[in-house]
């Protein structure tokens, strides 16, 4: 077995707002920072508009961000081993 390490790039998933056509959904949170969750099965994720206000609720969060795979896997080289020997001892 060995390491191999590939780039990734980072892309945010949002979703604008049907009702004003120009905010983006952000996961509602209340005053204390917890997520506002309905207490219905599936569950559900509430969001308000960063806009109008308008709230909506989604069975996903928004936003969201993902990692597309940039390139191939590749062995690492000193560089990439310091930083990974780095990111461990953050863990
Ligand atoms: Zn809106």
């Amino acid at each position: 077995m060995s390491i191999v390490i590939r780039e990734v790039k980072p892309v945010e998933i949002g979703m604008r707002c049907d009702e004003c056509g120009e905010g983006m959904m952000k996961l509602d949170v209340t005053e204390f920072g917890a997520m506002v969750v309905p207490a219905v099965l599936p569950p559900v994720y509430r969001h308000k508009c960063d806009k109008c206000g308008a709230v909506k609720e989604f069975d996903t969060t928004y936003p969201r961000i993902i990692f597309e795979n940039h390139g191939e896997f590749r062995e690492p080289d000193m560089g990439d081993l310091a930083e990974i020997a780095n990111s461990a001892a953050r863990c």
